[in-house]
C-alpha cells in the first residue's frame, strides 16, 4: 500500500543572497490552510507550520526557534498582521513543533498558545525542556534547534481530549494521541476533514516511499502509538496533514500504512535487541532493514535529499526509543498513556 509522495522535492537555502528569509508556501483546501516552510536546518521541507484561515487564525506547529525568521516571514507574506493570530496550537513539545513558540508568541502577541496538559508546565519555565533537548540533540541543538523562550502562563491554555480550539467560522477538535510523546495532541476539523497529526502518524519527506514512524525516546510508546492511529481512523479524515511534510494522501490508507510500519519496525527493532541486548546493533538493523524507503533517484536534484530524514526520524533515535519501550514494559515500570 503506498500513498502519494508528502511533497514535490526541493532544497534551498534558508536566506537568499541578500540575506533575507526564504519564503515557501503551499496552499491547501482552497486556502483553508497554507503550509508555511520553517526551513529548519536550512532545508525546504522538513516542518511545516499549519496556517489555518478564518476570522481567528490558527497556526498549527511553530518548528523550532532558529527557523522562526523564515516561519514569521512566510506569513508576513500572506498578510498576517502582529495582532491577527488568534491561536498557536502546538501537538507536543518537541522543540522541532514547538522550540519557536516563545519567539512567534512575542511576535503575535494577542495569540493564545494551545498544548497539551500533559507538557504545558514546560513552555512557561522551558529550562529542563532546553536541558533535555541539548542532551538529545547534542550540538544540533546550538546549529539547527535553538532554546525556546519562556511563556507567560496567562497565555499558555492547557487542553485535552475534547477540548474545542475556535477559528471564528470552524473549530478544532483536540484529539489526546499519546505514542510518540505523551504530551502529543492532534487536532481534527470537522468542517474540512482534515487531521493535523503532529509526529503521530509519521514522517514522509521527499524521497521517501513510505511513511516512517517517529519513535523517539523519552517515552514512546507502542500501545499508545497505535491506539492513536485508530482514534484518527475513527474521524474518518478528508486529510491528513504531517508536520514533515504535509498531506499524505489518501487518508486512511496512509493511517493504515502507518500502523503497518510502525509494527514492523517495532518487530524489527525487538527481534534486535534480545539478540544482542546493543542499541547499536537495533539502529544497524533498522537502518539497514528499512534503507529503501528513501528513494534517492526520486529526489536526485535535491542537495539535502536523506539529511532530512536523519535529522527528523533517523534510525538511531527510533532505536534509542524503541529499546527504552522494550526495556521499560520488561521491568513493568510502563505507564498506561491512552
Ligand atoms: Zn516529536
Amino acid at each position: 500500500m503506498t500513498t502519494t509522495p508528502a511533497a514535490e522535492p526541493g532544497g534551498h537555502e534558508p536566506s537568499d543572497e541578500q540575506g533575507q528569509p526564504q519564503i515557501r508556501l503551499d496552499r491547501h483546501d482552497d486556502e483553508q490552510v497554507i503550509a508555511v516552510d520553517t526551513f529548519t536546518g536550512g532545508m525546504s521541507h522538513v516542518t511545516a507550520g499549519f496556517l489555518l484561515t478564518g476570522p481567528r487564525p490558527a497556526l498549527v506547529e511553530t518548528g523550532p526557534a532558529l527557523a522562526v525568521d523564515a516561519l514569521l516571514a512566510g506569513l508576513a507574506s500572506i498578510g498576517m498582521s502582529g495582532d491577527e493570530l488568534a491561536t498557536i496550537v502546538l501537538t507536543h513539545i518537541h522543540l522541532d513543533h514547538a522550540g519557536g513558540a516563545g519567539d512567534v508568541a512575542a511576535a503575535f502577541p494577542n495569540a493564545e498558545v494551545v498544548v497539551c496538559d500533559v507538557g504545558a508546565r514546560h513552555l512557561h519555565d522551558p529550562e529542563r525542556l532546553n536541558a533535555s533537548a541539548r542532551r538529545v540533540y547534542g550540538p544540533l541543538h546550538d546549529t539547527v534547534y535553538g532554546d525556546c523562550t519562556p511563556i507567560p502562563t496567562e497565555r499558555i491554555r492547557a487542553v485535552g481530549d475534547g477540548d474545542v480550539v475556535d477559528l471564528g467560522d470552524r473549530h478544532l477538535e483536540v484529539l489526546y494521541t499519546p505514542g510518540h510523546a505523551k504530551h502529543h495532541i492532534g487536532l481534527f476539523d470537522p468542517d474540512t476533514g482534515a487531521i493535523y497529526s503532529g509526529d503521530s502518524v509519521g514522517v514522509k519527506l521527499p524521497g521517501m516511499t513510505a511513511i516512517r514512524p517517529a519513535t523517539p525516546p523519552a517515552d514512546f510508546h507502542l500501545e499508545a502509538a497505535l491506539d492513536s492511529l485508530e482514534r484518527y481512523r475513527e474521524r474518518d479524515p478528508a486529510r491528513l496533514f504531517l508536520a514533515h511534510y504535509g498531506p499524505v494522501d489518501p487518508p486512511l490508507e496512509a493511517l493504515d500504512e502507518a500502523a503497518e510500519r510502525l509494527r514492523l519496525w517495532a518487530d524489527t527493532a525487538e527481534a534486535a535487541w534480545y539478540a544482542s541486548s546493543e542499541l547499536d546493533h537495533v539502529a544497524e538493523t533498522l537502518a539497514a532493514r528499512f534503507a529503501d524507503e528513501y528513494d534517492p533517484e526520486a529526489v536526485a536534484d535535491d542537495p539535502y535529499g536523506r539529511e532530512r530524514l536523519e535529522l527528523l526520524s533517523g534510525a538511531a533515535s527510533n532505536a534509542a526509543g524503541l529499546v527504552r519501550y522494550f526495556q521499560r514494559r520488561d521491568e513493568g515500570t510502563l505507564t498506561d498513556v491512552g
